[in-house]
């Protein structure tokens, strides 16, 4: 088994400018710094070094997404408006989506970390891959910035997939605790691609990924949504994967596969109120490896997306890495005495009565 790492110091370079948690320093807010900062995917880099685990990955290089690349989600009006900012001191992508000099060409280079990462595995020259790359993705619209986000990385990148290869359906798990509103509305109405998204209920964007919320026209019950009540466990998302999505992909037999991989669902985010740890991380990239192995000889893409403890982050990350390489380190998780015997790691009714839910809209199409 191999697996590629997408890696650019470039993206630790991404300036979200002073703030507090999300929210830019001014008026009361005194400065301090933005939730949305290198240090988790830095310390994440430098684990997967000090533990030997930077060794045994296949490095890919990143380029940036062209224009039309971006393009095939994005409207040009908005394009032209990030790069312009971006010559400058910088600016907002719309909603608390704040960046700095030359981040226009840096989210490129997230986009194009993905795509990179996309053509390396479905070209067969490793077996999956994933991209830690940075800003995140999943919450950008075609024309609008939003939660951090410039560029919908792994939409612009399934594009790709589909307009430069031989792939036609395309499957998106997403574990960030957000909700991926981005991915969402890119495939709404769109068959050939599959978003799941397992989030904290009403989190973020509010009001966004509700249950109901299952796709149009020809895409009416290709969206799943799996809105978790907070304090979810591993329990909750073991369920989650074990009634909605591993039968959504046997049902829609995948050529491809991304997760969306939001470490933001761990235990002591400092955003999100889940309580994953990271051999509850590991177990679901296991489970959705084999998914992708039966389906699709194991093509599988993860990208890096929220994450805010820098402490936690990175053993998290880790975990996700290590299952996709196949091979574990010596790096024991030294929180996982403490996050493992969390109270109600196990799945509660309440949360069962939302998988459940979720789990009645796979009869729309995917059954
Ligand atoms: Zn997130």
């Amino acid at each position: 088994m191999s697996t590629g790492l997408v890696w650019d110091e470039w993206y630790m370079w991404h300036d979200t400018g002073s703030a507090a948690a999300f929210l830019p320093a001014g008026g009361p807010i005194q400065p301090d710094t933005h939730a949305e900062n290198p240090e988790p995917k830095r310390r994440l880099h430098n684990l997967l070094d000090v533990s030997g685990v930077l060794d045994s990955l296949v490095s890919i290089d990143p380029r940036p997404a062209t224009r039309e690349e971006l393009l095939r989600f994005h409207t040009p009006d908005y394009v032209d408006e990030v790069a312009e900012q971006s010559e400058g001191t910088g600016g907002d992508a719309g909603e608390l989506t704040p960046f700095g000099p030359d981040s226009y060409e840096i989210a490129r280079l997230a986009a194009g970390g993905v795509i990179a990462a996309t053509d390396a595995v479905v070209e067969g020259a490793v077996d999956n891959a994933y991209a830690l790359v940075r800003p995140p993705g999943h919450h950008a619209e075609a024309d609008v910035g939003r939660g951090f986000c410039l560029f919908g990385n792994i939409a612009v990148a399934a594009m790709h997939a589909q307009a430069e290869h031989d792939i036609d359906r395309i499957a998106v798990v997403d574990f960030d605790v957000h909700h991926g509103n981005g991915t969402q509305k890119a495939f709404w109405d769109d068959p050939s691609v599959l978003p799941i998204s397992i989030h904290q209920d009403n989190f973020y964007p509010p009001g966004e990924g509700a249950v109901d919320e299952v796709g149009e026209g020809d895409g009416h019950g290709y969206t799943v949504n799996v809105p978790l009540p907070p304090g979810s466990g591993v329990g909750a998302y073991e369920t989650t994967f074990e009634r909605v999505v591993l039968p959504a992909l046997d049902a829609f037999e995948p050529d491809l596969v991304y997760l969306g991989a939001g470490v933001d669902s761990g235990a002591i985010d400092p955003l999100g109120r889940m309580m994953l740890h990271s051999d509850g991380y590991r177990e679901l990239t296991g489970l959705l490896l084999d998914a992708a192995e039966e389906h699709c000889d194991g093509r599988l893409v993860a990208a890096h997306e929220g994450g805010y403890s820098s402490a936690y982050a990175p053993f998290s990350g880790l975990a996700i890495i290590e299952e996709l390489r196949g091979e574990t380190s010596d790096v024991e998780d030294p929180f996982m005495p403490i996050f493992g015997e969390l109270g109600y790691q196990e799945l509660q009714p309440h949360q069962e009565a939302v998988i459940d839910d979720a789990a009645g809209n796979l009869d729309i199409a995917l059954r």
